[in-house]
């Protein structure tokens, strides 16, 4: 996998013998042989026409994740988002019905309560989690079952092969958001799932500075997920392509690292008076963590915890933190920190948070390639502040 991460999909798009793939920002590509422009156009040929369709440096970033993810076929997005709304756009028409889970990222979730319904699809949304639910509503027919394993912000686990087995059994795609997970972690693909969705944003391109999505998985459903594209036009933008590109290289190194980092911050946090509750499916205690341990080669760098005193407690304590971004993004090299009210959920009312089991008090916490000492340095003397200013 490290191997794949610096070397895979690049070859193809590298000219004049650089060793990097070049940024290309052509919009459009010009033919002298009118019979070559056609046979391109028409897709009988290899070639570009034009960059909303296709482009070298966003094909050799759609090579890489393909690699990654062990895929046929690959197709990218501008943002995560515009991933998840084309994917489902393809394949869900009026009168059909999905399946997925309570605990999706807040934008997915809104798609599922505000935009499909109002289109005549049926959500039925289940407690993540309990697969025995999920399984039955499965079986009373649905076009798609979408899972988010760890999901965005509780780190909640499916058992993906289980529900899988279930999906085929009534010809339902089953659709995985693995951007928590990362192809390092996690490869839905090998366990049977349908296609494969990532924020490239986050873990992907690793530095926070270019925002991105992709799905994988085989030709004939990636054509059609890359035509729905195509037309509609959230295209990946070519410099994008390049950052997330150059990010991915090191993919392996940092996620490990993050990994890593996320398991002893998590496990340090467990000790602490103010904390309450501590969400990482690394933990033993955490309910996943069975089904983590089978599915996942490591857990993520990514966990939640609770603090008593709720919102108020965290007014008081993020803003300490030296070694942390406070903002509304994840997976970058940096740590980074933010209440889900604000981040993850901020789309959600504070009832529908509650009904999520998100409480207003808690803390994504997204870790970076620092050294865990200070991390943990940097907690503890943030949490000693905290204590002599606020009443628990
Ligand atoms: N999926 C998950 C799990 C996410 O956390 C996010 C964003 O935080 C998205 C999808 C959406 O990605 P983007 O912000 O690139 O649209």
């Amino acid at each position: 996998m490290g191997t794949a991460s610096v070397w895979a999909g690049e070859k193809e798009y590298l000219a004049h013998g650089a060793t990097q793939v070049p940024v290309v920002h052509s919009v459009a590509y010009g033919y002298d042989d009118m019979d070559e422009w056609y046979e391109v156009a028409v897709g009988n040929k290899k070639g570009h026409i034009y960059g909303r369709n296709t482009n070298p440096t966003v094909q050799a970033f759609e090579d890489k994740v393909k690699a990654l993810e062990g895929a046929e076929a690959a197709t990218s997005f501008s943002t995560g988002m515009a991933a998840i709304s084309n994917t489902l756009a393809t394949f869900l028409f009026p009168g059909d019905r999905i399946v997925s889970i309570k605990d999706t990222y807040g934008g997915t979730n809104k798609i599922f309560t505000e935009f499909l319904p109002r289109l005549n699809i049926d959500v039925m949304l289940c407690e993540t989690g309990n697969h025995d639910f999920i399984e039955e509503e499965v079986e009373k027919g649905c076009r798609i079952l979408y899972l988010e394993t760890p999901t965005n912000p509780t780190v909640k686990i499916t058992d993906i092969e289980r529900m899988v087995k279930t999906a085929h059994r009534v010809g339902a795609l089953v659709v995985v958001d693995n951007t928590f997970a990362t192809p390092i972690n996690q490869n839905p693909l090998a366990l049977g799932v349908d296609l494969v969705i990532h924020s490239a944003t986050k873990f992907l391109g690793g530095h926070a500075d270019a925002l991105g999505g992709v799905v994988c998985g085989n030709s004939n459903l990636v054509e059609k997920i890359y035509h729905y594209r195509e037309i509609n036009g959230a295209t990946m933008d070519p410099m994008s392509a390049y950052l997330l590109l150059r990010g991915m290289k090191t993919l392996k190194l940092r996620v490990e690292k993050q990994c890593d980092n996320a398991m002893k911050v998590a496990t340090f946090l467990q000790s602490q008076a103010l904390v309450d509750d501590v969400f990482y499916p690394g933990l033993e205690n955490h309910p996943g963590h069975t089904i983590a341990k089978q599915q996942m080669k490591g857990f993520g760098g990514m966990f939640s915890f609770s603090v008593k005193g709720g919102v108020e407690t965290v007014k008081h304590l993020l803003p300490k933190l030296k070694y942390a971004n406070r903002a509304a993004n994840l997976g970058a090299v940096e740590t980074t920190v933010g209440p889900s009210r604000t981040t993850s959920h901020v789309e959600c009312t504070p009832e529908e948070r509650a009904a999520m089991g998100i409480p207003e008090g808690l803390i994504r916490y997204s870790a970076g390639i620092e050294d865990v000492e200070d991390l943990i340095a940097d907690l503890e003397q943030a949490f000693q502040a905290v204590v002599k200013e606020v009443k628990v």
